[in-house]
């Protein structure tokens, strides 16, 4: 399977910092296999966005399954903590992707997320690990609450905040003309799952498709940090 890939990662309209970070940072092609991770850094700007950095330089760095590698990511915010303590608190989140063939291998920790577009329409391949998954699993709220909802932004789950994490791994058989998106929450606490599959589907290449999500998330008002990793697999 040949690959091509865009990345964007962007402030937004309202934070100061971008504490996301994604891997790789340059656009290309290639026959794979290919490594794409987003991560979305949390505890104050200059520790989230080391965390989020040092997870995906660690998991990147890393060989083993997706699921070793995001717990090489745990294991390389846990030991800067120790090293300077007065990042404690920091984390992160951590999705990557690793694409062999046509086998997609997803690794995931909180709430940054994986889509899968096939034939123009869009299936998430992540669970979220959120306070808001929780209450929408247990029907306690609907999706229309989510957005005012005061917990909203609780993650449940994030790498740096102890020596052992559960990490999800998700396989999934690619078909030619699949369109993989991994992202932060700023794109999707600012764009619903519709606008987004119509984004990706419309999109003639996987530059126009990242940029066109950031560009409605900001659009939408921008109020976290944006960022997006765009796979096509080709025949
Ligand atoms: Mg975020």
């Amino acid at each position: 399977m040949r690959f091509r890939w865009a990345t964007a990662s962007h402030v937004g309209q309202v934070r100061e910092a971008n504490e996301d970070s994604v891997h790789p940072e340059a656009d290309g092609a290639g026959d794979g296999p290919l490594l794409v991770a987003v991560a979305d850094g949390l505890g104050g700007h200059v520790a989230g966005e080391v965390a989020s950095r040092l997870a995906i330089q660690a998991a990147a760095a890393t060989g083993g399954d997706v699921a070793a590698r995001v717990q090489a990511g745990n294991a390389a915010v846990v030991a800067r903590v120790r090293e300077q303590p007065e990042l404690a608190g920091m984390g992160t989140t951590l999705t990557l992707a690793e694409l062999t063939g046509n086998e997609a291998a997803i690794g995931h920790v909180g709430d940054s997320r994986a889509y899968l577009l096939r034939s123009g329409s869009l299936r998430q391949l992540t669970t979220d690990h959120s306070k808001m998954e929780e209450l929408l699993s247990a029907g306690l709220i609907t999706h229309d609450e989510v957005p005012t909802h005061p917990q909203r932004a609780m993650i449940t789950r994030a790498l740096g905040l102890a020596p052992d994490v559960e990490v999800d791994t998700v396989a999934e058989r690619l078909e030619p003309g699949d369109r993989l998106l991994l992202c932060s929450d700023g794109l999707t606490s600012m764009v619903d799952d519709a606008t987004i599959e119509q984004l990706l589907a419309g999109a003639a290449s996987v530059e126009e498709a990242a940029w066109s999500l950031v560009d409605a998330a900001n659009a939408a008002g921008g109020a976290d940090n944006i960022t997006v990793a765009v796979v096509d697999a080709g025949p």
